[in-house]
């Protein structure tokens, strides 16, 4: 069978292109689709993530806030600025950069967030509603990996997929998504025991753990699926790509892979959250 390499950049321009159309009505009607995004402290990796978010608006004729916090803000002054946020109507989308500095209770930022502004899925009803299969905003990653499966038509019904992290903005909400598409899931994370053998019998694997190259090739099978979640330092994944791209029926490179859906569905959660609010 011929390998192959999951183009994120292709399924990325047609989310875009998909958007267009309901961008240009929404203008027509007087509506900027907006996303704010918040970043507390000056962590740069954040930094190019926000400014990257903006840029996307940009290019799609949306608008975008960028809310730039101090490290030292308290945690009630985070809520006091989301709460802004959810009262303002010509904001549609908002996105706490995570990670927030240590000191603040990021899960409380988080709850303050407006369901109807949710669009990374971050809250605890918008996680609850894609567990059961509803709502409009999965969380943006979660929904990237679905859409790179369904867009190169890869069977997941009664599939074996293992997703390496528990994360509540990845790997618990891919698990879900998969759970809900009929895969038989499995969730590793920092305290399973032999990992390369419950890799051995995965048709599917999501590697979101944070390590960079942490998933080798070695402990695949041959002809699996691999997804590459991982972003880290260098532009590289958290999957070993050379040693897992020999063993693999299909894989997603970093850069490229999964980072470009990622954005292009928070836009389009964006669009869609303005659509509701206007329409
Ligand atoms: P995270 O919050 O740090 O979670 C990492 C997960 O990996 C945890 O559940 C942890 O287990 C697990 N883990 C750590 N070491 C492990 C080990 N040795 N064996 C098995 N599991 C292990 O990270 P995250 O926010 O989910 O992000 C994961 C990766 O995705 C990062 O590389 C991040 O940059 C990337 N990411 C990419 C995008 C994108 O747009 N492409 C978006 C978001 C994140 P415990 O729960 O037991 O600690």
């Amino acid at each position: 069978m011929e390998k192959i390499i999951l183009d994120g950049n292709i399924v990325a321009q047609e989310i875009r292109d998909s958007m267009k159309e309901i961008i240009d009505f929404l203008r027509s009607i007087g509506v900027i689709p907006c996303l704010a995004t918040v970043l507390v402290g000056d962590n740069p990796a954040s930094e190019t993530y926000v400014k990257m978010k903006g840029n996307a608006c940009k290019r799609l004729n949306m608008k975008s806030i960028r809310v730039q916090l101090s490290k030292e803000t308290e945690t009630a002054e985070l809520i006091e600025t989301i709460k802004e946020l959810n009262n303002d109507n010509s904001v549609h989308g908002i996105l706490l950069q995570h990670p927030v500095p240590s000191h603040i209770d990021e899960r409380a930022a988080f709850e303050a967030i407006d369901i109807r502004k949710d669009v990374d899925g971050v809250t605890s009803a918008g996680y609850g509603q894609t567990a059961f299969g509803f709502g409009d905003f999965p969380s943006c990653t979660p929904a990237a990996i679905m859409k790179i499966l369904e867009y190169y038509q890869i069977p997941i019904d009664g599939m074996h997929a293992v997703v390496v992290g528990r994360s509540p903005i990845l790997g618990k909400p891919v698990s879900a998504l998969l759970l809900n598409a009929n895969a038989t899931v499995t969730t590793c994370h920092s305290r399973t025991s032999n990992l390369p053998d419950i890799l051995k019998q995965a048709d599917i694997v999501v590697a979101a753990v944070g390590k960079p190259k942490f998933i080798q090739g070695s402990w695949l099978k041959q002809g699996s699926i691999v997804i590459d979640a991982g972003y880290n330092k260098g532009n590289v994944g958290d999957v070993d790509y050379d040693s897992c791209f020999e063993v693999a029926g299909a894989i997603t490179p970093v850069p490229g892979g999964i980072g470009p859906i990622t954005i292009a569905t928070l836009l389009k959660h964006t669009v869609k959250a303005a659509e509701g609010m206007n329409i």
